[in-house]
């Protein structure tokens, strides 16, 4: 049985949250996609974490945690996360790297740093985290696999191909050192000597835990809306944070997929570049920032303050769409408590129509946002411990989103900690 936790939106819906709650209940947890340009936080009995690279499962003993294929892995990026779990207590973690996971190289992340460096103004708000030269030197095929780090002569090889190319544009383009090939074998090797143990065929082990009747959930990282195909082009990640990637970045077949848990927030928050037709500035905006989230509405790699805006129906029903979600998580509705009135955006004006279907990059760019308001509940419910619990009003306005969302809601989360969720 595989089950897919997703986000609706820009990233950052609380998937983390929403993950190692339900990891609880499952035996293997598994990333997908991406690398460690994205944070989750967690807050349980160890303290609070921001998780880049690590699969939420790790703060439970008896999870097998996966690093798919599909990830792009920074090996000393993992190791640090690793070294600052059991710094803190947590119990080293089963963790499982998939041989055919490609590594994140030095020069990715360098490339990252002087691509934004050379765009200027016209940059697309990456994390620098490498994560755009990674992808595309792995679909340009001169990416490294996990596996070709212990095949001295294969690495060899394959970095002669790929440090042709990135020394003539360090040298032409961003005039920079040239990268020394001994210099970074030998690096390599050191890394991979310490994840050796770790590391095998995932599929094969997913595949067996499948026909065990294991449950196995695929952790997405950002949100549909930065999907390379169906996001905000160009101001998209370089990977695919959609649950139907999940079967080919973690290596299960589709047929297994059972439950695709898309999470999103009471309101909508963004970091990053792009268009966000619900931004707000000014007094109201400030006051939903630093009242999200747990600790105010910062981006959990980067701490750049994230945009806010009430709740985007148009956004998020399209990304509730093409994650194929068979049910919405709504998180951080605690956030909202303080309002007299919720505003949530039902439809986008742009040419003199109005229209509630999620435009292609070009026209969402000219799109302004229609709200109609929702009465607020004007409490805390952070403590509430049964849905049937929580003010009319509230259940009101998760019933508005169910609908609008047009699956439903089985989970509600009031608040950052584990045990702040709500069943239906
Ligand atoms: P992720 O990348 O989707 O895991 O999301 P992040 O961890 O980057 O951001 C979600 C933020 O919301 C974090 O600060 C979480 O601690 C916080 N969070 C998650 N669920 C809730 C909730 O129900 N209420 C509140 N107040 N904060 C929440």
């Amino acid at each position: 049985m595989v089950q897919t936790i997703v986000g609706a939106n820009w990233g950052d819906e609380g998937k983390g949250k929403v993950t190692d709650v339900l990891a609880e209940k499952s035996d293997v947890v598994v990333r997908f996609q991406g690398g460690a340009n994205a944070g989750h936080t967690i807050i349980n009995e160890y303290g609070k974490f921001s998780l880049h690279l690590l699969p939420s499962g790790v703060f439970h003993q008896n999870v097998v945690n996966i690093i798919g294929p599909g990830v792009a892995l920074n090996i000393e990026a993992l190791l640090s996360e690793l070294e600052g779990l059991t710094s803190r207590g947590v119990p080293m973690p089963q963790l499982l790297i998939s041989d055919r996971a490609q590594v994140m190289m030095p020069y990715h992340v360098d490339f990252d740093k002087f691509e934004e460096e050379r765009l200027g103004k016209n940059s697309f708000g990456s994390t620098k985290s490498g994560i755009a030269p990674f992808y595309s030197d792995k679909y340009a095929k001169v990416g490294i696999q996990v596996c070709q780090l212990y095949d001295e002569q294969i690495l060899r090889e394959r970095l002669e191909i790929a440090l042709v190319k990135k020394n003539a544009l360090l040298k032409e383009l961003y005039h920079k050192p040239e990268i020394d090939i001994e210099e970074l074998m030998a690096h390599l090797k050191v890394l991979a000597e310490k994840i050796k143990p770790m590391v095998c065929d995932t599929t094969l082990f997913l595949h067996k835990a499948n026909k065990e009747g294991k449950v196995i959930l695929l952790e997405g990282q950002l949100g549909s809306l930065r999907d390379v195909d169906h996001g905000i082009y160009p101001y998209t990640t370089s990977s695919s944070p959609v649950a139907g990637f999940g079967c080919v970045g973690a290596g299960v077949s589709p047929r297994d997929m059972t439950d695709i848990y898309c999470v999103t927030k009471a309101y909508s928050s963004c970091v990053g570049a792009g268009p966000f037709v619900v931004r707000m500035e000014g007094e109201e905006a400030n006051e939903l920032r630093m009242r999200g989230g747990d600790a105010g509405e910062f981006g959990a790699t980067t701490g750049r303050p994230r945009d806010v805006g009430w709740f985007d129906a148009v956004a998020t029903r399209y990304g509730v769409m093409v994650q194929g979600a068979t049910e919405v998580v709504l998180t951080n509705l605690d956030v909202l408590g303080y309002l007299d009135e919720i505003p949530v955006c039902v439809a986008y004006e742009v040419d003199g129509k109005q229209i509630t279907d999620f435009p292609a990059t070009p026209t969402l760019m000219r799109c302004k946002p229609v709200y109609e308001k929702l009465p607020g509940w004007k409490c805390d419910i952070r403590g509430i411990k049964r849905y049937e619990d929580l003010p009319e009003n509230c259940r009101k306005y998760v019933e508005y989103i169910e609908k609008v969302c047009e699956v439903p809601i089985h989970m509600v989360s009031n608040g950052p900690r584990r045990d702040e969720i709500l069943y239906r």
